[in-house]
């Protein structure tokens, strides 16, 4: 059967994110703006914070940034359990400058060599599996 994002969607989501899962699903890195005053918003939401406008647009955008921050899990959350075989691993925060340098989260892939907050990275998407709660997600690896 076909992954479909209505069918795996987390009950209790505030859905204004619903554009980033579904471009994600696609095969798209998209992020989301005020449509009137072109403020970047992560995480998205459905009102400006800025101006106020309720219109906001999903802008489809190679999935770059530096890294902003970095830590490493060595221990197997609860929350997390899918990812108990991945310890020890890497989260990213990586800043995208195309989108005002809001913040993006993913796991880091692939060489670990070069590791450091500044250090570009470009993302890849992967299909939605049971490691990310069946949600499409995004990983970013290093682009030195
Ligand atoms: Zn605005």
């Amino acid at each position: 059967m076909a992954y479909s994002f209505e069918q795996h969607k987390i009950t209790g989501a505030i859905e204004a994110d619903d554009e980033y899962w579904r471009g994600l699903e696609d095969g798209k890195f998209q992020l989301s703006r005020c449509s009137d005053c072109k403020t970047w918003t992560w995480p998205a939401h459905f009102r400006c914070g800025h101006c106020g406008c309720w219109e906001m647009e999903w802008v489809e955008m190679e999935p770059k940034g530096k890294i902003f921050t970095y830590t490493r899990s060595r221990y197997a959350f609860d929350r997390v359990l899918e990812r108990k075989d991945d310890v020890p691993y890497v989260s990213v925060v990586a800043e995208i400058p195309e989108a005002g340098n809001i913040r993006v989260m993913g796991v880091l892939a692939g060489p670990e060599e070069g590791l450091a907050i500044g250090a570009p990275v470009r993302g890849r998407i992967l299909p939605p599996s049971p490691k990310t709660k069946n949600y499409p997600s995004i990983v970013w690896e290093l682009d030195l």
